[in-house]
């Protein structure tokens, strides 16, 4: 780590991290944090914390985040759209920085953070997997951002310390995905907001597509993460998609309104649910890939969302247009 590195860690951040064993205050040593409390040691490998010895359940993020570590970065997919499926999924503005922190839970390359540290919101992203690699790299020109390496359900933070927590895309993809998000939600602090985005299983078209999808998902994530990249990255160039088929994921929302109707793409996303149709062909390996390896991926309903919230003491909970993303405050 360099000198402005270290810096930043002692200043910006430092105080809001905490042991996540036993709670106690973390100190910065040369190249580690250490516990004041237990003595434990949290190395800082190539300038990122680490508070987990391995990516447990993740490893296929973790290869599917060092290959396309810029695949879904503002630079290659506009930072016009970044910045609406940010604003649809969060019920945020980017253009808002709030005045305190910002936890990015689950920040995969940091396509987000990015997107916000650019406009000057202070965040720290974590991951589990190690798309923690390419989130430093890509966010390490900022002052702003810290990345670190831990387990959301066991989180290096003290409570009640976070201005918002956003998490698009993960929790489906935990063993127990309510579970974690009462975990992250301990770390908002009072009058704060949460706003998180799921898979859904809304409606008729969605529940067939997920279930038909669902043994696909099964057997393809029992294969090596490895031999099932090389075998998407095989096979998803030599599908012929017709151009009028291809959409980016959001135009395939908003036209509809959340709702899916039965359009011939949507129907082929029913005979093949791993099918992406987005015009890059970058995109659509990776899409393909993250739909198909992953241990776990779940469904929810924004009902049973909403009833997260509530067990949790949100108010003022809204549901988001992107099915299935809800947003809300935290009692004050
Ligand atoms: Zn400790």
């Amino acid at each position: 780590m360099n000198m402005g590195e270290i810096q930043k860690l002692k200043y910006e951040f430092a105080e809001i991290l905490s042991c996540p064993y036993c709670g106690g205050e973390l100190k910065l040593r040369s190249n580690s944090l250490c516990c004041e409390k237990d003595g434990k040691k949290y190395p800082i490998i190539r300038g990122i914390p680490r508070f987990v010895d391995s990516d447990l359940y993740t490893r296929s993020f973790s290869i599917e985040w060092v290959i396309h570590r810029e695949s879904q970065l503002s630079k290659k997919i506009g930072e016009a759209y970044q910045t609406l499926d940010f604003e649809l999924r969060t019920g945020l503005k980017v253009s808002s920085p709030p005045s305190g922190l910002v936890l990015d839970a689950g920040c995969g390359a940091g396509r987000h953070s990015e997107l916000l540290a650019r406009h000057g919101w202070k965040l720290i992203a974590v991951d589990l997997s190690l798309s923690v690699e390419a989130a430093y790299n890509n966010l390490k020109h900022y002052d702003n951002v810290l990345v670190i390496q831990a387990d959301l359900n066991n989180l290096p933070f003290k409570e009640d310390v976070f201005e918002i927590v956003f998490s698009l895309g993960v929790l489906h993809h935990t063993p127990n995905p309510k579970y974690t998000f009462k975990k992250l939600a301990r770390h908002v602090k009072a009058g704060g907001v949460m706003s998180i985005s799921v898979y859904s299983d809304e409606g008729l078209l969605v529940k067939i597509q997920n279930r038909h999808g669902e043994i696909y998902r099964r057997l393809a994530s029992k294969l090596d993460p490895w031999s099932l990249y090389n075998l998407v990255s095989h096979v998803v160039p030599k599908i012929p998609l017709p151009r009028p088929l291809c959409k980016m994921p959001l135009e395939r929302f908003i036209k509809h309104e959340g709702r899916l109707k039965l359009t011939p793409t949507n129907f082929l996303s029913m005979l093949l649910p791993f099918l992406s149709f987005v015009p890059d062909l970058d995109w659509r390996i990776l899409d393909t890939y993250d739909y198909l390896s992953p241990r776990f991926a779940s469904r929810h309903t924004y009902d049973e969302v909403i009833e997260w919230f509530k067990e949790s003491g949100f108010i003022n909970i809204k549901r988001l247009p992107i099915p299935v993303s809800v947003m809300g405050k935290r009692q004050l």
